[in-house]
């Protein structure tokens, strides 16, 4: 089994999008125009990857995603699977609503799913209702998270994704699952819209969001979580530049999505040329639109 540390490292864990369908209709949702035609990896595929890495042993890791993987009417199927070509751990990427049932959390669990990819959208169930625009779905997330929390050797993960709809939440969200006690890791994801426009008008300046991002990570590392902020510049991160990681694991997916995800047009700043950050995406095309180059708050790093 790996440590826990080693459970957070992204060139541990292999991605395999599995599943396209959601249940959920998040106003942030960065494929919801692509959902429709980005196609699955088939079983085939699945299979192929399980006996590689049986061969190779590459990844200790799997994590089995799409746009909701409980949808998958395998997933046990495909975890148990993972587990008997020898992945070590087996993370799904969810909303988390339908392990509000129990029988289907211990269902997974007993398959062989150990770690579970959480999204968040806010900090209680009418702002996280409005944004997902289901009823009831905040408190099947809690309680899917608090089912997990009964298997002492699960560990649990947030993504909360970061727009003008949540940012002022972001404390909140962290006191909202402050009793959680699997719960490993938080991550706040920066919206990006996947266009060079914001079309959904879902950005707000990088300042205007920082002192709320920092409260939260001041709250979460109270509660020994660990902490990852993707899609930030580091250079206004200050004591917190270390927890901007924008590496993922290796993704297997539909080709075409690289296609939309390029429209972002990440890695744009002013200063790209003197600053050594090798971590920082810098801004996109849609930030920029909206909001200029900021090349008077931005600061060169000298290393990342
Ligand atoms: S100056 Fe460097 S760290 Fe700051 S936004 Fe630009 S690329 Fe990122």
């Amino acid at each position: 089994m790996l440590s826990i540390e080693e459970r957070f490292d992204h060139s541990a864990y292999v991605s395999m999008t599995m599943e396209f369908r959601c249940n959920l209709k998040c106003v942030h949702c960065m494929i919801e125009g692509t959902m429709d035609y980005l196609e699955p990896q088939s079983r085939e595929q699945f299979e192929e990857l399980l006996a590689y890495n049986k061969a190779h042993k590459r990844w200790p890791g799997l994590i089995l995603t799409g746009s909701e993987i409980t949808l998958h009417r395998d997933l046990s199927e495909l975890a148990k699977a993972a587990k008997q070509s020898g992945f070590q751990h087996v993370r799904i990427q969810s909303h988390g609503m339908h392990l509000g049932k129990l029988d289907y959390c211990a269902q997974l669990i007993d398959s062989g799913v150990d770690e579970f990819f959480i999204s968040v959208a806010a900090a209680d169930a009418q702002s996280h209702d409005a944004i997902t625009q289901v009823q009831g779905s905040f408190n099947k997330t809690l309680q899917g998270m608090e089912n997990i929390d009964r298997w002492e050797h699960t560990i649990s993960i947030t993504n909360t994704v970061v727009t003008k709809k949540s940012y002022k939440q972001l404390p909140q969200v962290v006191d909202a699952l402050a009793h959680l006690k699997n719960l490993a890791q938080m991550e706040f994801w920066f919206y990006w819209p996947m266009s060079g426009k914001d079309e959904k008008t879902l950005l707000a300046p990088h300042l205007e969001m920082l002192p709320y991002l920092k409260e939260a990570v001041i709250k979460a590392q109270a509660l020994g979580r660990r902490v990852e902020i993707k899609n930030f510049p580091q250079c206004l991160l200050g004591e917190f530049k270390h927890l901007l990681v924008n590496g993922q694991p290796q993704l297997f997916i539909d080709p075409v999505f690289w296609r939309e995800f390029e429209k972002n047009g990440f890695y744009q700043c002013k200063h790209r040329e003197s600053c050594q950050s090798t971590e920082c995406l810098g801004l996109n095309s849609a930030y920029i639109k909206n909001f200029g180059w900021e090349e008077e708050i931005l600061t060169p790093q000298a290393n990342s």
